[in-house]
């Protein structure tokens, strides 16, 4: 299962498994539906239009497109009025592994939906880290990872200080101490105030790897200062689902809109209404799209 992309479509001869294997899919299915049920997106009716339209040249590149052009970051037989803009309150950086084939990739969504705030970087180009890199985080799961409400205790407990090295003891130091009171120092513990803690954070690091891949530039020692923050356990409604990994492993376009929603509500301390669900603008429809031509071709 490599090959369903925006411009690839699930072939017939994809949906012919076992019985096991085709339950298993049903559920995948079932999660992803309803996760992405209820979301507030722009209309789709431009993207139908353009589908029925059909691959078109990009006229940058010349490379043949639907919709967008996964190499240029540009839309193809869109207008930019047809697709939602979404402004983000901090900036995102997307390092993608060179050996990613764009196609599959969906951090160009997050950059056609969000071009002020998202950059693509292409491994081993990584954004520029000053010295201060108090304000930004990576997410990336791991041992020494926090979750996304933990940002508010941790930044604020280590505030004026500068080496990460001292936050990073900090950290561990922290987690030992939740994890022996069991508790979890977050927003609601430590009543902080939002617009401090909203600039505390101002740019977050996102891999775009298959997961095979990722450990080459997780290992990069210019990444290693950085504070890791993992995301909540959350069943991916990624379409690429690939056999042996577990189905908690987001697409980046996932897990970008989970970090902001839960951001949104444990750093800003806001009631979260919808703000950042355009981001899978493109991503719900092609999952409808694929899982409708999966089951036309189960049909046939
Ligand atoms: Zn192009």
């Amino acid at each position: 299962m490599s090959e369903n992309t925006a411009d690839e479509l699930p072939k017939p001869q994809e949906t012919c498994q076992t019985k096991e294997k085709q339950s298993d899919q049903r559920d995948i299915r079932e999660q992803a539906d309803q996760a992405l049920q209820g979301l507030a997106l722009a209309p789709h009716h431009a993207l139908y239009t353009a589908q029925k339209t059909g691959r078109l040249k990009c006229s940058t590149c010349g490379g043949s497109r639907m919709f967008y052009c996964y190499t240029c970051c540009s839309l193809v037989g869109l207008n930019p009025q047809q697709i939602p803009v979404v402004q983000l309150p901090v900036k995102i950086d997307i390092i993608k592994h060179p050996n990613e084939t764009d196609g599959k990739s969906t951090a160009v969504h997050a950059k056609l939906i969000a071009p002020d705030d998202v950059s693509i970087y292409t491994y081993p180009c990584i954004p520029e880290l000053d010295g201060d890199t108090q304000n930004v985080v990576l997410v990336f799961p791991g041992p020494d990872a926090m979750m996304v409400e933990e940002l508010p205790a941790f930044f604020c407990n280590s505030k004026g200080k500068r080496r990460t090295d001292s936050l990073t003891e900090e950290r561990r130091t922290k987690r030992l101490k939740m994890d022996e009171s069991g508790e979890s120092s977050g927003a609601q513990t430590s009543a902080p105030d939002s617009q401090k803690y909203s600039s505390l954070v101002q740019r977050v690091i996102f891999i775009d790897s298959t997961w095979n891949q990722t450990t080459r530039i997780i290992t990069d020692e210019r990444l290693q200062a950085l504070p890791q923050v993992e995301l909540k356990s959350r069943k991916t409604c990624f379409w690429r689902h690939q056999r042996g990994s577990p189905d908690t492993y987001l697409a980046t376009i996932e897990a970008i809109y989970y970090f902001l929603k839960d951001f949104h509500t444990h750093c800003l301390l806001r009631e979260y209404k919808g703000e950042y669900d355009n981001l899978l603008f493109f991503y719900s429809f092609l999952h409808k799209l694929i899982n409708k031509a999966k089951q036309a071709a189960g049909k046939s």
